[in-house]
């Protein structure tokens, strides 16, 4: 179990939340704070104060104007608050809220994009990642209750205490023997129900997964064909189901000991016992406290113990919303471990690119990569080829610097890649990969990967760049042409594409572009062979002054490469022309007799 934040960090999570509250809905946060603090004085006033005085009017034999003047003043309060109330309820919150979870929303999302995608290799930091934009909501409702509950029953608590002070100073040190010993044991309960919590928080994590397999559509069609990959699924998420009550049987003895130590200690029966005996000994034997001044107290008493559960209660629900926080800012503060210092723009067309001593490992010690030297002339089409796992992907990512070499270098147009603008040096880079996605947008967008302009010309090109990667308009399924929607998640006319259509459409977006390097991870797995080789064909005409470098398992579709590498457990084992491959008899040649024999 992760150790629980101190007293300090809850504070700190606090306080980093209201100034963010604030900077971002300063009005309704103000506003906000005012009903919660003026509903604890409209209470106070119409129970304790009016009372007073009413019973001190009538006690002394007092003019009965005085009352009346006392209840209309009350009764234009109630009715002034009642509106202040109705306009924060029904006009802001439901405005507010959402604005709230919006920005917090697009803190973290917008962190996520500058994320190195090194973090997502981490464990630790991926979960706390999924718990932290899962909470996000939630964290804005909790913090505005508590706020709500804190500062309003604060001022209420407060004003129990003075003016109790003011009419029976005797009635207000009993207050503070009665206090101590209940804020203690309130608070014990409290820890233990957010240690609960936090141990439950890793099995919540795996019964959410096992939610989401059961519910995703994604998963909906596999799990139907392997039914006893549905099996474990189930038993994993009944044993998290178990653990967490398990937890919940743990915490449960020892919450109910507590609970029940604080009742029969401080239950309202005996204490009432003892308020009450105090109070009538003043009245009746010290004679020192009137009518008045024994309801007042008695409802003093009361409302401040009332009101200090309240605040524990809200303290407790801080301290649970602070681990939440936390891991919040945690992910904010992470900065990127990538070298991002370069501010160097790419020079415009095609260049020369060079791997050099390159090693990489995803995790300590277990190297992927291991000096990877290549060297690609401008306009050269190179091919990466391998067995699955022998690191060409990796090789790939680290060319388009998602991450960077852990030794070696590699210089695009003579220049470290580090040296570039890390984004300019991105988008400078067209690639295709294999687990390339389509978005729920249009198919023009789609290709754009942008805003559209809505000119004739981008139509024109996107057009061309869809009729280049063979994808064909006259499908009857694309009513709207390019501005048919893709995907059924939002619209009900959106089009579902095939995986080679789909394939297609991701190579649009790399013609579309003008890219001087290209990269293409199987860019045509999913296609049928001769559209492969229509592909092929047209891939090689469009990038003929282009650096192209192409990764496939299938050796037919890389044969024409003007070099091909050959990778063999993170390494450079075999390099040259198909010919020369071949006529070396080894690795790559052993290979291509395979695929042959495959095929033919
Ligand atoms: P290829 O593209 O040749 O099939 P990859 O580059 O995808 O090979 O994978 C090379 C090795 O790196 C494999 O052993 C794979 O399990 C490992 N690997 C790939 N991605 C990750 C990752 N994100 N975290 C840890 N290991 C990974």
């Amino acid at each position: 179990m992760e150790k629980m934040l101190t007293g300090r960090q809850v504070l700190e999570q606090q306080w980093y939340l209201t100034k963010f509250c604030f900077k971002k809905a300063p009005g309704f946060m103000a506003y906000h704070l005012f009903e919660s603090v003026k509903l604890q004085i409209s209470i106070f006033m119409e129970f304790t104060w009016t009372v007073n005085y009413v019973l001190n009017v009538v006690e002394q034999g007092g003019d009965f104007r005085k009352v009346l003047w006392c209840m209309g003043l009350l009764m234009v309060g109630i009715a002034l608050s009642t509106v202040t109330f109705a306009i924060y309820k029904q006009y802001m919150l439901p405005r507010m809220k959402p604005v709230l979870y919006q920005a917090l929303r697009m803190e973290i999302y917008g962190k996520a994009r500058e994320l190195d995608l090194a973090c997502y290799d981490d464990k630790d930091f991926y979960e706390q990642f999924i718990l932290a934009t899962g909470e996000t909501d939630q964290c804005i409702d909790r913090y505005l209750e508590y706020m709500d509950v804190v500062a309003g029953r604060f001022v209420g608590a407060i004003s129990s205490l003075v003016f109790c002070l003011l009419i029976n100073p005797a009635a207000f040190l009993m207050m503070f023997l009665i206090l101590p010993a209940e804020i203690c044991l309130v608070i014990k309960e409290n820890r233990k129900t957010v240690e609960a919590r936090m141990e439950r928080l890793t099995h919540e994590q795996k019964r959410e997964y096992g939610n989401r397999v059961f519910y995703l559509a994604d998963y909906a069609g596999e799990l139907r064909l392997y039914p006893e990959m549905k099996q474990k699924c189930r038993a994993d998420y009944e044993a998290s189901n178990e653990q967490i009550q398990e937890i919940n049987r743990k915490y449960g003895k020892r919450l109910f000991m507590l609970g029940a130590l604080r009742d029969a200690l401080l239950s309202w029966t005996v204490l009432e016992g003892i308020v009450w005996t105090v109070l009538l000994y003043q009245m009746l034997v010290l004679q020192t406290l009137s009518g008045a001044g024994l309801i007042t107290s008695r409802s003093c008493i009361r409302r401040l113990r009332q009101n200090m559960e309240s605040i524990i209660g809200g303290c407790r629900m801080a301290a649970e919303n602070a681990e939440y926080i936390y891991r919040i800012r945690a992910l904010l503060q992470r900065g990127s471990v990538m070298d991002c210092s370069g501010q160097e723009k790419v020079p415009a067309g095609s260049g020369s690119l060079q791997v050099e001593h390159v090693a990489f490992s995803y995790l300590p010690g277990k190297p992927v990569l291991r000096d990877v030297n290549l060297r690609v002339h401008t306009g050269q089409k190179i091919a990466l080829v391998g067995y699955n796992g022998s690191g060409k992907t990796t090789l790939v990512k680290l060319l388009l610097r998602l991450y960077d070499p852990s030794a070696g270098s590699i210089r695009y147009h003579g220049r470290d890649i580090k040296d570039y603008q890390v984004n300019d040096y991105r988008r400078s880079v067209g690639s295709v990969f294999q687990d390339f996605k389509i978005y729920a947008a249009t198919l023009k967008e789609n290709v754009l990967m942008d805003v559209e302009e809505g000119s004739r010309e981008e139509n024109y090109l996107v057009e061309k760049a869809l009729y280049n990667a063979h994808f064909t308009l006259e499908d009857r399924r694309l009513a709207y042409q390019i501005q048919t929607p893709l995907t059924t998640e939002f619209e009900k006319e959106g089009v579902n594409l095939s995986g080679g259509e789909a394939q297609k459409v991701a190579i649009a977006r790399t013609l579309y572009r003008k890219q001087g390097l290209i990269i293409m991870d199987e860019p045509s797995s999913a296609l049928d062979p001769l559209a492969e080789y229509r592909l092929n064909q047209e891939l090689n005409q469009i990038a003929k002054d282009k650096t192209v470098i192409f990764i496939s398992h299938r050796l037919s579709t890389t044969r024409d490469a003007d070099c091909i590498y050959m990778m063999e457990e993170g390494q450079i084992v075999e390099a040259g022309t198909h010919e020369e491959l071949l006529q070396r008899e080894g690795k790559y040649a052993a290979m291509w007799k395979i695929q042959a024999g495959l095929y033919a």
